[in-house]
Formats: C-alpha cells, structure tokens, sequence
C-alpha cells in the first residue's frame, strides 16, 4: 500500500478491496485485486478489453460472488447488505433491465424514492426534458445511455459506479455527461468510472486504476502515469538540417534529426522550453518562429500502451490511497 505522510489522516475510503478473485469455469478474470477508492473522488478503471473490469465492479454491486477476497463499499458486504447497498450506489443498468414500452416518464417516477432528486431537473440536465412520453425503445442509443445516467444519479446515492459511460454519446453529450460528472465531485460523491475512453479519464478522475488479465499493473494519478510511464516531449517544426547539431547539445534533448525539412527534437519536458527559447533567440535572423511548431506530449493512452506492453509487474503494485503520488 502506498503510504501518506504521517501528519495527514488517512483519507476515507468508499470501496476496499482485498484478494479480490474470480474464475468463471477454470479461467481466472480478477486475480489477487486490490483496490483502494477514496471517498469524494473519481477513481477510473483502465486497460485492455477482458482485464477484468466489468467483473470487478460487478463484484463490488453484489452481482457477481467472488471466489475469494474482502469487498467493502461504504462500510458495507456487497452480498450480505445487498439491500443497503442499493439505496447508497447509483450504476448504469444494462439496457435489458428496462421494458421497451415505458416511457422515459414512468421510468423516472418508477425508480424514485423518498428523497430523491427532482426528476425534471436532470432530465433537462441530460437533454431528456422533452422525451418524457418517449418509450424507452423509441430513445437512440444515447438518449437511452443518457436516461441510464439520470437513473443512476436519482437517489442522491454516495457512489455512483458507472460502466462506459459515454460510450454512444455524440462529443456535445459527451462533454455534457463528462462536466455532470465533475458537478457529482464537487457535491462530494464518489464515483467508479469503468472506461475505455482515456481522454475521460485524463478529464475527469483523480486516480486511475490501469489492469491486465485481471490484475493491478499501476495506480496513481492520471498525471502520475503518463511520468512514469510514457515521459518526454517532441518537437517539430520547419528548419535547416544543420539545426540538429546544435539542438543536440540543448538541456533535456535526447535526439534531434532532420528529414525533408522538418526538424524532429525528441527529449524530456525540459527540452520543449529549451527549443522554443532556441528558437525564439534565432527568430531575427530565420525570419520569425516556425509557423508550423509542433510539440507532442505523451497523454494517459500512451501511458497505457506502454504499460499493457510491460512485462507483468512487480507481485506487488501499488494499491490506491488517496495521496497523489
Ligand atoms: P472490456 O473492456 O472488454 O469490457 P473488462 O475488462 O470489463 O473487458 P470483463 O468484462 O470483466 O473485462 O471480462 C473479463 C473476462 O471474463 C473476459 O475474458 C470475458 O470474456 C470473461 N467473462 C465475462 N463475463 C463472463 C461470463 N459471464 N462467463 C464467462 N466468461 C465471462
């Protein structure tokens, strides 16, 4: 377990897992997890398609029995609290669970309880104000994707776990869906993203889990990853091949080529500030900065690539808590 400094207390967790196995039939798909969520965060769970995602969180509502290891969601045993469980976490159901003739209206009054939130304002908040007598087939697959989130987020419940998210959703639903998620942390609810989306996951959680083959490979920040695992900086631009000789020899440069008039200049973070001042001083006599000055920065996908392709890891990752490494 990653520890926090000594003078913090140690942050509430909302989901811990520990030896978190499951088989279905020989075939083991979570392996030895452990998972830390800390209350009031975004917490994303990464990797490549069968690492076992959808299982684990599967586990954590009670739909799956594990084979073997502790769960525990806001204090509770998903199997034995099953109940309890359900008033304090929202998810996404599956579109099976809905019957194709009930209309966005009766859906939402259906899944209301005492207390929940007012129905008309997240169907605005979701684009669905003007589909309450739609029935639910009649919905594109967004639409419905998007009723699935207005479900979820009724009951006002502490976490939300929420299984491709965007998946469907045009890029303006998808920013809508994405600052609704952001507006959920700030009220202080947790949240449990599974998602294949990185650029979401950079957007929008404090931590994020990366798996293959059902185990833990890294844990950290989205920031935290990309560092450790996909560092460094290239810049291109328009300019004589000389160029690289000097380029070379700039903090932070790792290699500098020339081809076909385009300068390539590949280095730590550094490097970028270091170019762009060399370029800048010889801005009079080139006659101006490169108009065409690119600078490429490795993002959470690149991260992730790498690390589905590193050898397994260490027996043992770290394990979240809620200090950003
Ligand atoms: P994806 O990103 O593709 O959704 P995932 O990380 O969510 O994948 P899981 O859906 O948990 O992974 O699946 C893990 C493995 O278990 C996969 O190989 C999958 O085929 C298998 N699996 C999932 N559900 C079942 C089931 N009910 N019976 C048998 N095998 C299953």
């Amino acid at each position: 377990m990653t520890s926090h400094p000594a003078h913090e207390p140690a942050p509430e967790m909302a989901v811990t897992v520990r030896g978190l196995r499951k088989s279905y039939g020989d075939r083991v798909v979570v392996d030895d997890l452990d998972l830390d969520v800390p209350a009031g965060r975004v917490v994303g769970l990464i990797g490549a398609n069968g690492a076992g995602k959808t299982t684990t969180v599967e586990c954590l509502q009670g739909l799956r029995r594990p084979d073997a290891g502790e769960i525990r969601v806001l204090g509770l045993d998903p199997r034995r609290d099953a109940q309890a469980l359900r008033r304090v976490v929202g998810s996404q159901l599956q579109s099976s669970a809905l019957p194709d003739r009930l209309r966005v209206g009766e859906a939402v009054r259906l899944f209301a309880e005492t207390g929940a939130r007012d129905p008309d304002e997240l169907l605005e908040r979701f684009g669905l104000a003007g589909k309450r007598r739609t029935p639910f087939a009649g919905m594109s697959g967004g639409e419905q994707q998007r009723l699935f989130l207005v479900l979820a987020l009724l009951n006002r419940p502490r976490l939300v776990i929420l299984d491709e998210l965007t998946q469907g959703l045009d890029p303006a639903a998808r920013r809508e869906v994405w600052a609704s998620v952001a507006q959920l942390r700030e009220e202080g609810t947790t949240v449990l993203l599974v998602t294949h989306e990185l650029a979401e996951a950079e957007a929008l959680c404090d931590h994020v889990v990366a798996m293959r083959d059902g185990r833990v490979l890294d844990a950290g920040s989205p920031a935290a990853l990309v560092a450790r695992h996909a560092s460094g900086a290239t810049t291109t631009f328009t300019g004589p091949p000389g160029a690289v000789d000097v380029l070379r020899t700039l903090p932070g440069v790792r290699r500098a080529t020339a081809a076909d008039g385009l300068v390539r200049v590949e280095g730590d973070r550094a490097s970028i500030a270091h170019v762009g001042a060399w370029l800048v001083a010889r801005a009079p006599e080139a006659g101006g900065v490169p108009a065409d000055l690119t600078v490429d920065v490795p993002d959470l996908e690149s991260a992730l690539l790498s690390l589905l392709e590193s050898p397994d890891p260490a027996p043992d990752p770290p394990t979240l808590t809620g200090v950003a490494p």
